[in-house]
């Protein structure tokens, strides 16, 4: 391979590196480009062949080397520098930066079916890997470089791309770095630069956070130009058809109020947080018992419940970010009123003085049950001859369990409504309850604790 076949083609323009300053620059993003290899000096993919889903983001901590030589990320050899072995300073941008980094990679590439790591699968196990770090001139490329990879129309396998972190048009933040990242690691899955701004694989600036688009896009870097390899480049079905589909885990949801399995009075107040990173969360829905109880698209995310809400209540958040990935978290509530005054309404009995659902509903208190989620409450406990009733978990001596019920140690750190029990010693030492059905009960309560961790961690 002689040095001049890296030149092959006219890529390596020096476009001068303009400091972003709020207006669109045209050509301000950093020169990253590619070098064509062969089969000769790599193991290409044609065309779903990869032999990995595994990109190792390395910050090359204390130096890497890397050598010329057949494309394996496993000999840290590669055709994208001259003959010769090259030593790469680490990352200088700090741990904090580097999660940043690494977050943002993922979110770049989490549509599809691949795992972005930085911890070096070792050079047993087949992956791409990515270097974030040093300067173009540590691998004898010319100032102004930002990133480069070797390229085909295929994937090359094992394929290492190069991102010269350390270079000070990198100085900005995280942003241009990881979306040099995603072009370079991009090209080595045979993408060319492609003349669409909003697209990682895009030479031109200025509109915003970039993400794999699923759109038809001229090839080309500051002018449209036809495409090498294609007639035209959908990034984001190429990588969909390379890798597949993603566990699109989208924005970050979390219940602020109320809490799950909590009693509450009507008109509660339901609070949800979400954040996204890099692409931010474009609206959040709340959605009550399957109904649709408004959208906002800003923080803080608050929402009335609806009138008329009572009982039993299914409350779910929906998040959607810039992408339109949306994610989804459910919680369960109770509704109804305080029996501090005059007791409950009928089909409702007092419980740690909040009207809830009794027998006359399924899955209300002491309704009969099969198993613990066909509860209100999630706990179905038996009796000593195995029949099932729904009940609550109580603080002992706190007069919490309705009239006729009392307050029974149940093992495990778990106390439960049951009846006839003495309030203030948690023993189910009574005339209705006598010893083997507390036996029942117990060894019953040990599968409930065990089925709600795993159900609610
Ligand atoms: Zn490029």
């Amino acid at each position: 391979m002689s040095n001049a076949e890296r030149f092959l083609l006219p890529l390596l323009v020096l476009a001068p590196y303009l400091a972003q300053s709020g207006e669109a620059k045209a050509e301000a993003r950093p020169v990253t480009t590619f070098e064509w290899v062969d089969s000769s000096m790599a193991d290409i993919a044609e065309p779903n062949g990869h032999t990995s889903k595994i990109i190792f983001l390395n910050r090359c901590e204390g130096g890497c080397t890397i050598s010329r030589g057949f494309n394996d990320s496993r000999t840290n050899r590669s055709t994208i520098v001259p003959p010769g072995t090259y030593t790469i300073s680490e990352w200088n941008k700090g741990d904090s930066q580097w999660e940043d980094l690494v977050s943002c990679v993922k979110a770049l590439y989490d549509p599809y079916d691949i795992v972005i790591t930085d911890v070096d699968p070792g050079s047993s196990v087949e992956h791409f890997e990515a270097i974030v770090a040093g300067r173009a001139n540590e691998a004898a490329m010319d100032q102004g470089v930002g990133g480069v990879a070797p390229f085909s129309c295929g994937v090359i396998n094992n394929a290492i791309t190069l991102n010269f972190a350390n270079e000070n048009f990198y100085s900005q933040g995280i942003k241009d770095i990881c979306e040099t990242v995603g072009q370079e690691t991009a090209h080595a899955f045979g993408l060319e630069h492609e003349y669409l701004c909003t697209d990682p694989m895009t030479y031109l600036s200025g509109c915003g956070y970039k993400w794999f688009q699923n759109e038809n896009a001229s090839c080309g870097e500051y002018s449209p130009a036809s495409c090498q390899c294609r007639n035209n480049q959908n990034s984001h079905r190429l990588l969909e058809d390379h890798f597949g589909v993603g566990p699109n885990p989208g924005p970050n949801l979390t219940f602020v109020r109320p809490e799950a399995n909590s009693n509450v009075s009507p008109n509660f107040v339901i609070e949800v947080s979400g954040d996204d990173y890099y692409y931010g969360l474009n609206n959040v829905e709340i959605l009550v018992n399957g109904q649709s109880t408004g959208t906002m698209s800003s923080a803080p995310y608050i929402f009335n419940a609806p009138e008329g809400t009572n009982g039993f209540t299914t409350i779910e958040v929906r998040g959607t970010d810039a992408r339109g990935i949306t994610s989804e978290k459910e919680i369960e509530v109770n509704v109804g009123e305080s029996c501090d005054a005059g007791g409950c309404p009928t089909g409702r009995v007092c419980f740690n003085n909040f009207c809830i659902a009794d027998s006359s509903t399924p899955g209300g208190f002491a309704a009969s049950c099969d198993s613990d989620d066909t509860c209100n409450s999630e706990i179905c406990a038996r009796d000593e001859d195995g029949v099932g009733s729904c009940t609550e978990t109580c603080e002992l001596d706190k007069g919490q369990c309705p009239d006729g019920y009392g307050c029974l140690k149940a093992g495990g750190g778990t106390n439960v409504c049951w009846p006839g029990v003495t309030e203030d010693t948690g023993c189910g030492c009574s005339s209705t309850n006598p010893g083997g059905g507390l036996a029942g009960l117990l060894l019953g309560l040990l599968g409930l604790v065990y089925q709600r961790r795993r159900r609610h961690s």
